[in-house]
């Protein structure tokens, strides 16, 4: 049994301050939901603040990226240590560090091997652009990103992992893909790249969330597809009562 997720990525919105008014009331009415693994993904400034207000509540922290590396000349990156000492997940190879900041599936790779290392729990997005799916490569891409980001895993941590599927055409455009569609590139491209690494058992125990403007309006389509477990919610993950209402519609579908 795969346990629903869903995982709020802030992206670059929220100071401290507004950190904490969002996390404190949020936090109230996500921590009654259960049946679902709650985690939000505020910026790096704001980690501090609100892995202080999400002490005991069982709400995850996730940071949105980080160095592979272990320290050094690396300015403004921030390593796998210092995200471990405040957060138990990691957004790594999201869209928008691909196509802004030259991320590619070898250095996904080299993070997600990091975060093993460092024991956290990985977020990884895979997905293919608008151009890629109007052309029907979205298959092709999707597998290769798939088999080549998540390689050299070791097998007792691959079911620890995340993969998010994310068609980069839906991010932040209101055009969220449909439940079936997600559910087909899920069932027929990522668990067998994934049964390819690690094997089938492995592959079925592997979360597969879906991201792409996900809303409470549309969130029960998405969760109610048997390979989709969960969700990676951006904008609507910053409006307290659309969160909440996405979460409780993953919790719903707990068998
Ligand atoms: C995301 O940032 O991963 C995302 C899916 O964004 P949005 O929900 O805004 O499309």
């Amino acid at each position: 049994m795969r346990k629903p997720l869903v995982a709020g990525n802030w992206k670059m919105n929220k100071t401290i301050a507004e950190t904490r008014d969002l996390v404190f009331t949020m936090s109230m009415k996500l921590r009654k939901i259960e049946g679902v693994e709650k985690v939000i993904c505020p910026p790096f400034m704001s980690l501090m603040a609100a892995s202080a207000l999400l002490e005991g509540s069982g709400i995850g922290l996730g940071a949105q990226n980080m160095h592979w590396e272990e320290k050094g000349a690396f300015t403004g990156e921030v390593s796998p240590a210092m995200v471990k000492e405040l957060c138990g997940y990691v957004i790594l190879g999201h869209s928008e560090r691909r196509s802004y900041f030259g991320e590619t599936d070898q250095t996904v790779n080299r993070k997600l091997l990091a975060a093993q290392a460092m024991d956290l729990v990985p977020i990884v997005c895979v997905g293919e652009t608008l151009e890629q799916y109007e052309s029907k490569l979205t298959r092709e891409i999707v597998s290769a990103q798939t088999s080549q980001s998540l390689r050299d895993v070791a097998p007792a941590y691959a079911p620890r992992m995340i993969v998010a599927y994310e068609p980069v055409w839906a991010i932040g455009t209101g055009k969220a893909s449909n439940g079936p569609e997600a559910n087909d590139v899920v069932k027929d491209v990522i668990r067998p790249a994934l049964a390819e690494l690690f094997g089938n058992e492995t592959a079925q125990a592997i979360r597969v969330l879906y991201g792409g403007s996900v809303t409470s309006a549309n969130a029960d389509e998405f969760f109610s597809q048997p390979d989709i477990d969960g969700a990676l919610v951006g904008g609507a993950s910053l409006k307290i009562d659309e969160f909440v209402a996405i979460t409780k519609a993953a919790a719903s579908t707990e068998a």
